[in-house]
């Protein structure tokens, strides 16, 4: 068995100090290097031997990728941490739901030197960072070289580990959307303990008028191979006057959507049932915020 607290194998280590450098450091080991933000993820990988690059380009002393702009609507470079999302007053007000995923990642340790960047670019359908986010519409800023492009983070998982990130690409940054006025939203998570990744989660944004829930978003964490919006769920309660029996219709049609697996850290079965529950409880909050 591979000691995890060991990283044995040989690799090159650059710092580069621009966006421009990085990529180019990244066109010269033709994409066999790997980005490095916070490292939580990546070196975790390499002690495990499930990832062998030639080189990393520690991405942490590039100062154009660690900002947090209010605009309105938010640009978060990819360097921001869990902990500078966590402690944002205005980012705990107005996108309450992003607040909440980056509160209940495990430990103060892996808040501080997690980055948003990392937890998107990693891949996994547990991503705390990435069902808030989906929810309100953020898109991600990508660089290859000279080419540039941004697309819905929706669009941005394609399978368990993978997304849509070529090997040379560089995530820059994050954008997420205004929410409209009369917007309340939500995220629970349910781990083994409290220093866990998901064994369920979800965000819930929810867009009120009067008593009427004129638009909903939700996105559900480690229930499918990738960060997944349910749309049926959704359309349930959009348009229509909020009741408790739309929610817990809502809540039961969650589980026709999902399509969890049994892991180590829980069973499709388990996942399915609690899913009812945290959906319940994630709509309920973000209505009674949405005010
Ligand atoms: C003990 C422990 C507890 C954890 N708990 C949680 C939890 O509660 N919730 C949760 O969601 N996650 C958790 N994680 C996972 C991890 O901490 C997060 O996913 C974190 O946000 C990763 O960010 P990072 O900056 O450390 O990424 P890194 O490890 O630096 O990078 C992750 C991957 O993304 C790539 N990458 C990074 N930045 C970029 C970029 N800008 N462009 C292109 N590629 C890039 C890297 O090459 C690598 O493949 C935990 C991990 C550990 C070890």
């Amino acid at each position: 068995m591979i000691n995890s607290h060991i990283l044995s194998q040989e690799f090159e280590f650059v710092e580069p100090h621009t966006i421009g450098e990085a990529v180019k450091w990244m066109a010269a080991y033709r994409g066999n290097a790997k980005f490095m933000a916070g490292g939580t993820d990546l070196l975790v990988r390499m002690k495990m031997g499930r990832a062998r690059p030639e080189a990393i380009i520690n991405l942490s002393k590039i100062p154009a990728l660690r900002y947090l702009i209010i605009e309105p609507g938010l640009r978060i470079g990819v360097l921001t941490t869990f902990r500078q999302i966590e402690r944002n007053g205005f980012i705990q007000k107005r996108y309450t739901a992003l607040h909440e995923a980056a509160k209940a990642v495990t430990s103060i340790q892996i808040k501080t030197m997690g980055t948003l960047g990392g937890n998107l670019c990693h891949g996994s359908p547990a991503a705390d960072s990435a069902p808030p986010l989906i929810a309100f519409g953020a898109e991600v800023r990508m660089i290859e070289g000279d080419k540039e492009r941004t697309i819905p983070l929706e669009a941005f998982f394609s399978g368990p580990g993978q997304t849509l990130l070529t090997r040379k690409e560089l995530m820059v940054e994050i954008q997420v959307p205004e929410p409209k006025a009369n917007t309340g939203s939500a995220f629970v998570k349910l781990g083994r303990v409290s220093a866990d990744l998901a064994k369920v989660s979800v965000a819930v944004v929810i867009e009120r008028e009067e008593d009427f829930c004129r638009d909903c978003k939700m996105v559900m964490g480690s229930v499918a191979e990738i960060p997944l919006r349910t749309k049926g769920a959704e359309r349930i309660l959009m348009g229509r006057k909020f009741k408790e029996d739309l929610v817990e219709k809502a809540s039961l049609q969650v589980s026709e959507e999902i399509k969890p697996i049994n892991d180590m850290r829980s069973t499709a079965w388990y996942r399915k049932e609690v899913s009812k529950i945290l959906v319940r409880d994630a709509i309920n909050l973000a209505w009674k915020r949405a005010v």
